[in-house]
């Protein structure tokens, strides 16, 4: 088993990188691929995978990250062109416990379409503790640069 509960076979998306099963391309480079969601929430939904076959976010290199980055833009640009939505939004499930099916990191755009198709966010906020935050950030800040 591997961190998302998935076993260690290649990953449905490692299968469709390496041509083995069909998708919808829609951009690729030498480190990135985006092809259609097969199973929609809205017109346009898409999937941004890195071909480094790795499953979760903490994982995954700083060459795989920008070139993520780097695609990420391009491919909002195309979709709000090509559909005409005039928003997107970005989620990654990152883990069994965010709700990651397929162990292998990839971001969702899922543009948000005037008749409402698009993501549906379940967003319950709390109030930051001024206290806590300030603790909490200063360990978060000694973690990240290590
Ligand atoms: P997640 O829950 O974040 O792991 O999302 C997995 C996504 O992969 C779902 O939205 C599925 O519809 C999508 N998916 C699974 N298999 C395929 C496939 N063969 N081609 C395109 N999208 C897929």
């Amino acid at each position: 088993m591997n961190a998302t509960g998935g076993s260690a076979s290649p990953s449905i998306f490692s299968r469709i990188i390496a041509g083995e099963i069909p998708c919808h391309r829609v951009y690729e480079d030498d480190r990135v691929i985006a092809f259609l969601d097969i199973g929609p929430l809205s017109r346009g939904h898409l999937l941004l995978v890195p071909k480094e076959p790795t499953a979760r976010l903490h994982d995954l290199s700083d060459e795989s990250a920008a070139a993520l980055g780097r695609a990420m833009p391009r491919l909002a640009r195309a979709l709000m062109s090509v559909t005409g939505c005039p928003a997107i939004n970005v989620l990654l499930n990152d883990g069994s416990g965010a709700g990651q099916e397929v162990p292998h990191v990839h971001f969702h755009l899922i543009p948000r379409h005037e008749d409402g198709s698009g993501l549906r966010k379940e967003w319950r906020a709390s109030k930051l503790d001024p206290k806590d935050g300030a603790a909490l950030a200063e360990s978060l800040r000694a973690a990240v640069t290590s």
